[in-house]
């Protein structure tokens, strides 16, 4: 039927079936998350004006040239009604009976499926579908639609339904471009009569829309979607007061990213990174940063999916056209799409936070303090990222100074020519690294060595495995494989390979099953002895986090206790030894020197009375000088 014939009195219309159905469960069943209904409408009206917006580029003829782009709300209280009117698209006959009568989506068999599942009873899924419209008869008793299109010449129509299966059209005169939807509220609904609800509802769900919303005349959506617009067009402030609404804060960010991409997935991102790092106060852990919109329409806030958990320092808003209206937790979770920006707003973030690092070190130096800990987390936990995320890594070093950190790319840039490895050694401080046995090998090769001085950093090494092809090593492995040092200067006494075999195997009897080994150590200058780790994945450090973490956890795992030929301890322990000196006495040293290299990694002595022995030893020492 066209216009011409239809008739000037009201006409009744079955809706389809389909239509039916969607309504029936729309009244019937959902009675959780009503006030989505206002955020479909807004939606719908935003829709419109965005269409219109771009058909008034193309044409130059249309109805009402200078009515303002915006959306107006009125609520009555008395009359217990909700209006919603945009200066929009408008609706011919033709499409009121198509767009309203008729479900054009694809989607509405998935959506009523769904719904029959009864997992979801769930109203959020509704927009979904492509049947946000219908939502509105969760809280109407009757709707009327008033509508005029924007195309010239066009007449007014009105629509107009209860939800039970049929709706009438009628024409309808006097009226402007756009569409006006007027709400009689069911009884139980009376609270979407007050102007107060509904503007905490918009707050909420549509903030962001790029139009004016109006209710009762006053201005409601205060923060314009600031990321949909031209970057060069932004002032800093505005972004600034963004930042600030969206975190309710009133610190200026310390980082910002503004991102438009067309392809491979269309979207605009705005990125923050806040000055301040809550988690470190100990405000527990953070909820996603991140906000969802599509076209400009909230669909999920605080979204876990859209960026990896590690991220959850970033504050912002994603917006994508290619996602669809009310996507559900559960289809975020498993939606390839999301899966793919996921990866590109990781990777883009992660090259944005090297770009700042080498743009200005000492504002990067800020961030690291306050953040590196969710870029540690990420490194363990993000394979994906790992080899990129290594590069934001800083590190102290026996090179830099007090306090200094270098990249990891800095370490490779100068490491000597015959070096195979980037070496590290965590420790709780930079004195007790450099007062320890394990540096003295790479101090007298000059290699540079790696300060860890935060207990997850030797997980984080243990996870990367390499940077630029570098294996990454802790110095306090067992077989170390170091270029070959300079010969130590002459006048050394050295025990014979013959007397250290026998050292060794005798040592290795007085310690018995605390040390897995006695060996003849390449390593050591100075120091008499030290503990090294036969096992490559599980180092000293990470057995120290583990005990400090859990008490219980006994096992330090088998240790190797190297020792140094060249020192006067052990050349005196072997000579005396050999001469057959006070057994027991030697035994004792024998323990001491195991148990001082134990400390000296940072791990419990693995023998009782210390402190006994040691008075021994120095009643000894002073017997000696007595005499
Ligand atoms: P969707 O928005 O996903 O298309 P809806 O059920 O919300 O599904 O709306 C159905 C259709 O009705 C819309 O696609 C649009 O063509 C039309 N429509 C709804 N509200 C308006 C409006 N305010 N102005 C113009 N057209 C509208
Ligand atoms: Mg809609």
């Amino acid at each position: 039927m066209d216009s011409e014939t239809c008739a000037k009195e009201p006409q009744k219309m079955d809706f389809q079936a389909e239509v039916r159905r969607v309504l029936d469960i729309v009244i019937n069943s959902l009675y959780t998350e009503r006030d989505i209904f206002v955020r479909e409408l807004i939606s719908n009206a935003s829709d419109a004006l965005e269409k219109f917006r771009l058909v008034s580029l193309m044409e130059n003829d249309f109805r009402d040239k200078d009515l303002p782009l915006e959306i107006n709300i009125e609520t009555d209280e008395k009359e217990n009604t909700l209006v919603i009117a945009d200066t929009g698209i408008g609706m011919t006959r033709e499409e009121l009976i198509e767009n309203l009568g008729t479900i054009a989506h694809s989607g509405s068999r998935e959506f009523l499926k769904r719904l029959a599942e009864g997992d979801s009873r769930d109203a959020q899924l509704i927009g979904q579908f492509g049947v946000g419209f219908y939502s509105a008869f969760m809280v109407a008793s009757s709707v009327r639609v008033m509508t005029l299109s924007y195309r010239p010449g066009s007449e007014g129509w009105e629509w107009e339904s209860d939800g039970a299966g049929s709706y009438t059209v009628s024409p309808a005169r006097g009226l402007k471009r756009g569409t006006r939807i007027i709400i009689s509220l069911k009884e139980d609904a009376r609270e979407y009569a007050e102007a107060g609800r509904i503007k905490k509802i918009i707050r909420q769900y549509s903030n962001f829309v790029p139009f004016d919303i109006r209710v009762n005349g006053e201005k409601v959506n205060t923060v314009q979607a600031i990321w949909a617009r031209n970057k060069s067009e932004i002032k800093e402030e505005e972004y600034s007061e963004f930042f600030k609404f969206l975190t309710n804060s009133f610190m200026d960010p310390m980082y910002r990213l503004h991102l438009s991409s067309d392809a491979p997935i269309q979207l605009n991102a705005l990125f923050f990174i806040p000055a301040e790092n809550p988690e470190r106060f100990g405000f527990g852990r953070l909820d996603p940063g991140v906000n969802l919109y599509s076209r400009k329409v909230l669909i999920q806030q605080n979204a876990r999916d859209i960026l990896p958990e590690y991220l959850r320092f970033v504050k912002g808003v994603v917006d994508s056209e290619d996602l669809p209206l009310n996507i559900s937790r559960e289809t975020t979770q498993n939606s390839r799409l999301i899966k793919k920006m996921s990866r590109f707003l990781t990777r883009r973030l992660i090259s944005f936070l090297e770009d700042e690092a080498s743009r200005d070190q000492e504002k990067y130096r800020l961030f690291w303090d306050k953040f590196s800990m969710f870029i540690k987390e990420g490194c363990v936990n993000d394979p994906d990222s790992r080899e990129q995320l290594a590069k934001l890594l800083r590190f102290q070093s026996s090179r830099t100074g007090e306090g200094e950190m270098i990249p990891l790319a800095d370490y490779v840039g100068r490491m000597k020519d015959n070096q195979t490895a980037i070496y590290y050694l965590n420790g709780p401080s930079r004195e007790i690294i450099e007062a320890g046995p394990y540096l003295e090998a790479f101090r007298e090769r000059d290699i540079e060595v790696l300060y860890l001085l935060d207990p997850v950093d030797d997980f984080v090494m243990t996870a990367l495995q390499e940077f630029q092809g570098k294996k990454l090593v802790s110095a306090d492995q067992a077989d170390l494989d170091l270029p070959p040092a300079e010969a130590a200067g002459g006048s050394r006494e050295v025990l014979s390979p013959e007397e250290i075999r026998s050292l060794t195997a005798w040592m290795k009897e007085v310690l018995g099953d605390t040390v897995s080994d006695v060996r003849e150590s390449r390593r050591l200058v100075d120091s008499p002895a030290m503990v090294v780790n036969p096992d490559r994945m599980f180092t000293t450090t990470m057995q120290r986090v583990l005990r400090a973490a859990d008490k219980d956890f006994g096992g330090v795992g088998p240790k190797v206790l190297e020792i140094n030929p060249g020192s006067g301890v052990i050349v005196r322990l072997a000579r005396l030894r050999e001469k057959g000196a006070d057994g027991d006495f030697l035994r004792s040293c024998v323990e001491q020197i195991a148990d001082n290299a134990f400390l000296a990694a940072g791990l419990p002595g693995a023998r009782g009375n210390m402190i006994d022995r040691i008075y021994k030893i120095m009643e000894r020492a002073l017997e000696s000088q007595a005499q």
